[in-house]
């Protein structure tokens, strides 16, 4: 079996990585690279494998950074079938169309690059082929693959891919503790070799239990500034998160005023649909208030804006008020067009809910910048910033090892990927350190037999 690892490198976007196992070719996952622009050059980049030579693609989950170049793959030639849950397939086009529109706009604004076309999206729907958690996928020549369910968004799998006497292991993301509406993580089986995300590999999140009240406290404090309280957040699963915590604290609690709490992300509003069709994904909580007819994602105080006009119209009304849009890294989205207007408002605040990667805007404002460009303008940042850990979407060290030493027997050998350098050396250290397991983070293009 030999594996090259062709995206997630050193880094937290592009996943990508090329598995060839008896006389198959597997990408696990084909996801677009995000840095300074949501169209990063290296997107638009030729493959560096031939995209009609791979046999199948088993997609880990939705989000952009794990799916955001197979219509480019399909594009370009591949004619295999991808698998993915049921809920990702779904979520899957959802993601395309959207970024195909950001790539559109982006390329009649800027120039940049629009590397897939509606016929690719359409293409690549057609190979997508769902499957449902701890099913055996027969990928043909004795190759099978199981995908389990990960806890990090709806619909969100880590998988074990097997052949040759041999199971590799492929985390994808995995989620948090306690997280509103997902089961958490699934156990890890034995494997041979694993190759494990690492994005908090060098970090603990504080405790959980605070979580809502957190959110609370927050929200408080932005509405008494009087201004807007932005909340760039992914589209998928951080956003329906949150609505589920304020709808608890508006119907259950009554503890948020009657302010107006917009979504301003139509991908976030068409995933909302989704999220109904699935309830067998439900944890127990979210089961229950859905057997009792309780739609968890609505409040009085939410107002979907789906379109460009209705979006348009935040502007014009008065705060407090909230607005929770895309794109979680201020990369693209709507999200920057609050941030251009409200940045430089010191009665406005910017909640950050999601992890960050380098070089975004989301992360140069995390770290306390005081000027930022955006639409070519530059912006003094006046307004308040905050940040919630707690509420990342990825598991930390303490879960990463505790997945990882739970498997009976461990795997022999563990590659730590989607991380930043220190995140993914420091959590190879202690896997080496405490399960003797040797641990390796490979680099861009790197290629190791296992
Ligand atoms: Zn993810």
């Amino acid at each position: 079996m030999r594996i090259s690892f062709f995206g997630a490198a050193h880094e937290v976007t592009g996943s990508c990585h090329l598995v060839e196992i008896g006389s198959k070719k597997i990408l696990f996952d084909c996801g677009m690279f995000q840095g300074d622009d949501f169209n990063e050059g290296k997107n638009a980049d030729d493959f560096p494998f031939d995209p009609k030579e791979i046999d199948a693609v088993l997609v880990s989950h939705a989000h952009l950074d794990h799916t955001g170049r197979i219509p480019k793959l399909c594009r370009e030639g591949f004619v295999g079938t991808i698998f993915m849950t049921e809920a990702t397939c779904e979520f899957a086009k959802l993601i395309w169309a959207d970024a195909l529109d950001v790539m559109q706009y982006n390329n009649k604004k800027f120039q940049s690059p629009v590397f897939f076309s509606e016929n690719d999206i359409a293409a690549a729907s057609r190979a997508c082929h769902g499957v449902r958690y701890n099913e055996s996928v027969d990928l043909g020549d004795g190759v099978r693959a199981i995908f389990r369910d990960a806890g990090h968004i709806f619909g969100s799998a880590f998988i074990e891919l097997s052949g040759e006497g041999k199971t590799l292991g492929f985390s994808g993301d995995l989620g948090n503790e306690h997280v509103p509406i997902l089961k958490d993580t699934h156990p890890l089986d034995a494997v041979d070799v694993l190759l494990c995300e690492s994005t908090y590999g060098d970090r603990v999140h504080e405790h959980l239990g605070e979580r809502k009240k957190q959110i609370f406290d927050l929200m408080k404090e932005g509405w008494g500034r009087g201004g807007t309280i932005m909340i760039p957040a992914f589209s998928l699963e951080r956003t329906q998160e949150f609505l589920y915590e304020l709808n608890t604290m508006s119907e259950d609690d009554h503890s948020i005023p009657d302010i107006p709490i917009f979504l301003d992300s139509p991908l976030a509003i068409d995933a909302m649909k989704v999220y109904k069709k699935y309830p067998e994904y439900y944890d127990t909580e979210a089961a229950e208030r859905y057997m009792h007819g309780d739609d968890f994602l609505q409040f009085p105080q939410l107002r979907l804006t789906y379109t460009r006009e209705e979006s348009k119209t935040i502007n014009h009304v008065r705060g407090p008020k909230m607005v929770i849009a895309g794109a979680g890294m201020m990369n693209g989205g709507r999200i920057l067009h609050h941030a251009h207007r409200y940045l430089s408002d010191p009665h406005s605040m910017l909640i950050i809910v999601g992890y960050q990667a380098q070089g975004t805007l989301g992360r140069k404002l995390y770290e306390g910048a005081e000027k930022v460009s955006i639409f070519g303008d530059e912006i003094s940042v006046q307004c308040t910033v905050r940040a919630v850990g707690a509420l990342s979407a990825h598991g930390d060290q303490k879960k990463l090892l505790s997945w990882i030493g739970a498997a009976k027997p461990g795997p022999k050998k563990v590659y730590c990927v989607h991380g930043e350098a220190h995140a993914a050396t420091e959590l190879a250290h202690r896997i080496r350190d405490r399960f003797g397991i040797a641990s390796f983070v490979p680099e861009y293009g790197e290629v190791v037999e296992v």
